[in-house]
């Protein structure tokens, strides 16, 4: 099955996109988690995108297109994968169009995940993420067992640096302007499936399941 998940900065794709991959084994792909890992590994790609992540801003789209090339064509996505946070923009859609047809691939279902705006703020305020495997957790919402502490492999969770207050606004605003078009594409394409996201997140993924498994 291949999956897009779609959804404004903080609505939950990573953290359905950890209980996809667990139902189903398919790779979550997370252009967000490639570029932060690069980052941490002091790459020259890391190099590149931290300019770009630490204003809030895109990267530039032929060093996203390239790295997102090189994971489709990894074995592990023969039997599926799941992109998050990819494509954001219509060029890197229509680049994403013509790989998956160099590769006699289609696309399953487009996942929107809704929630209101105004929402948002204090989802990615009071995110935490486990810096060695990635799991996410909210102070509120989805505390770890022990405060500050992944449960996955015990890890002291850290805050990202674009989810502190003044970046978080800048990243929405230039969200909510590019992802408004990429609905329209994939909805012209008939790929689109939207998600209330705005429910717990067990029910947000019975709804997601329902959906997929149709
Ligand atoms: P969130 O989970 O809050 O939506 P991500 O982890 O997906 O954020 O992305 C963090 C940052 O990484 C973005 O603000 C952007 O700078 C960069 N980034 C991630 N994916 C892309 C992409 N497809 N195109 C350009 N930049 C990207
Ligand atoms: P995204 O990948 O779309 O940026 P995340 O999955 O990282 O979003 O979720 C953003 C924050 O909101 C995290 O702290 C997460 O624990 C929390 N969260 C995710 N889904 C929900 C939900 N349905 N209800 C409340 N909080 C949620």
């Amino acid at each position: 099955m291949n999956l897009i998940l779609m959804g404004l900065p903080g609505a939950g794709k990573g953290t359905q996109a950890e209980k996809i991959n667990e139902k189903y084994n398919i790779p979550h792909i997370s252009t967000g988690d490639m570029f932060r890992l690069a980052i941490k590994e002091g790459t020259d790609l890391g190099k590149k995108a931290k300019e770009y992540m630490d204003q809030g801003e895109l990267v530039p789209d032929e060093v996203t297109i390239g790295i997102v090339r090189e994971r489709l064509n990894k074995d592990d996505c023969k039997n599926g994968f799941l992109l998050d946070g990819f494509p954001r923009t219509i060029n890197q859609a229509e680049a994403l169009q013509d790989l998956l047809q160099d590769m006699n691939e289609t696309i399953d279902y487009v996942l929107h995940v809704d929630v209101p705006e105004e929402k948002l703020v204090e989802r990615l305020t009071g995110r935490r993420i486990c810096p060695t495997c990635g799991a996410t957790y909210h102070v509120v919402y989805n505390p770890p067992k022990e405060d500050g502490i992944c449960d996955k492999d015990g890890s002291q969770l850290i805050q990202r640096d674009d989810d502190k207050a003044d970046t978080v606004k800048k990243r929405l605003s230039v969200n909510i302007e590019q992802t408004k078009p990429l609905l329209d594409f994939y909805e012209d394409k008939g790929y689109l499936v939207t998600v209330d996201g705005n429910q717990d997140i067990d029910q947000v993924f019975r709804d997601i399941q329902s959906k997929i498994e149709k």
